[in-house]
């Protein structure tokens, strides 16, 4: 029976990874061995329960007690805390979704790889932050991952068969969230509600809010680069605002390669699930005629500073991207928080892309986890200290 372990088991990804399996047979078709998420205890009881999962895990080391008194008698181990999580993470699965929010995704995913089984990465922000070392790891180690953000599950589909060499460009589509149609003047005043209004898909808080300043863009240019091995200038953004094409490849011959379906995330994690075959899945069919047309437009650099800033970052790589993603974690806590406007956490994030180069080289050809995790941490504490002084 095939063995899996669900990292970030109740977030959105989470869930629905959890009703593909629970689809499939559940306990009868997979063992679980590990399950973990933030604070949501019951939900993550509930999961364990119904997976009959080996251990459960929650971040929040508070949350313990409560986890254990959910899950008495039932014979699956408790633990807390990132250390717990990262020791979930080392025994063995043969498939493990890596499905955390934020940097706190990468050491479990890492620690995933050395059982050289296949590794579902939600989680983009480690290969923003540590592109080169994950994905030389999985080579080292002879692990496969798969991705499941929808645009690059879109590229590793249109690449099924084909040399990496024959591409010519990369097009990342976008939706343009929640406040695509707003005028430039008026995103300085957007609010955290209006920014979660997002048109098409149903999303985690954070991704979603990232969508509308297309910050999660410029974290999947990043994302491309790096998993695809293509140069920066071959990937391109366009506004797709109907999220119906997930990305598209050109080829060397001016042919393009467009992968298409319903927005459901579903349709990335259950193509995760069953590669290197397909099996049917619960997502909605599209309906061609009913759709009629698809629209297209150049995103506006003004509007979304996160699309010139991930250029500098893929131009000096090294720990650039690393600082990139903490600098917008913090911005976008502090946006969350009421403390700065929409339009200020590109603003934040810039400044302390400048302010940690100064203090540490950035430019690297060979870095550690320790060099990762160390920019990771600065980074956060001068977004703070720059936050703060605008709130
Ligand atoms: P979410 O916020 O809904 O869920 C995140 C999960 O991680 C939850 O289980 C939460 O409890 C857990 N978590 C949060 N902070 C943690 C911490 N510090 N340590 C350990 N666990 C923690 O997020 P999501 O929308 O499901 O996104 C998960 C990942 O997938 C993100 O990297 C996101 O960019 C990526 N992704 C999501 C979507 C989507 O449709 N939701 C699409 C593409 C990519
Ligand atoms: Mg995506």
């Amino acid at each position: 029976m095939r063995t899996i372990s669900i990292f970030g088991a109740t977030g959105s990804i989470g869930e629905s990874t959890f009703d593909l399996i629970t689809r499939a047979g559940g306990p009868e078709a997979f063992r679980t061995v590990a399950v973990t998420g933030g604070r949501n205890v019951a939900r993550l009881a509930e999961m364990a329960r119904a997976l009959r999962a080996e251990v459960a895990v929650c971040a929040d080391e508070s949350c313990l007690p409560a986890l254990r008194d959910a899950l008495a008698g039932t014979g699956v181990e408790v633990a807390a805390g990132d250390a717990a999580i990262a020791e979930a993470a080392d025994r063995p699965a043969d498939w493990v979704m890596s499905a955390i929010v934020g940097a706190a995704g990468l050491v479990p995913g890492m620690r995933a790889l050395r059982h050289g089984g296949r590794l579902a990465l939600a989680n983009k922000e480690s290969l923003v932050t540590a592109g080169p070392l994950l994905m030389g790891e999985a080579r080292r180690l002879g692990a496969t991952i798969l991705p499941v953000d929808s645009e690059h599950s879109a590229i590793f589909q249109a690449l099924v068969g084909e040399e990496i060499a024959a591409v010519e460009r990369i097009i990342l589509t976008a939706s343009g969230g929640a406040l695509r149609d707003w005028p430039l003047e008026a995103l300085a005043r957007a609010t955290v509600a209006e920014a979660l209004a997002h048109p098409n898909w149903a999303m985690g808080q954070r991704i979603t809010i990232d969508s509308a300043s297309m910050f999660n863009k410029a974290l999947e240019v990043i994302e491309t680069r790096e998993f695809f091995g293509v140069e920066p200038d071959q990937i391109e953004v366009i506004i797709h605002p109907e999220s119906l094409i997930h990305s598209m490849v050109g080829f060397q011959d001016g042919a393009i390669m467009a992968h298409m379906g319903a927005p459901d995330m579903r349709h990335s994690i259950g193509y995760a699930l069953n590669w290197p075959d397909r099996a049917a899945l619960p997502v909605a069919r599209l309906d061609l005629a009913q759709i009629a047309t698809l629209t297209f437009r150049a995103p506006d650099l003004a509007r979304y500073p996160a699309l010139r800033l991930c250029r500098e970052v893929m131009r000096v790589r090294g720990l650039s991207g690393a600082v990139f993603n903490a600098a917008k974690e913090i911005a976008l806590d502090h946006f969350l928080a009421g403390g700065i406007g929409f339009m200020e956490m590109s603003g934040i994030v810039e400044e302390t892309l400048a302010r940690v180069s100064s203090e540490l080289c950035l430019e690297r050809d060979v870095m550690t986890l320790e060099d990762i995790l160390g920019a990771d941490h600065l980074a956060r504490v001068r977004a703070g200290e720059i936050a703060r002084a605008r709130g």
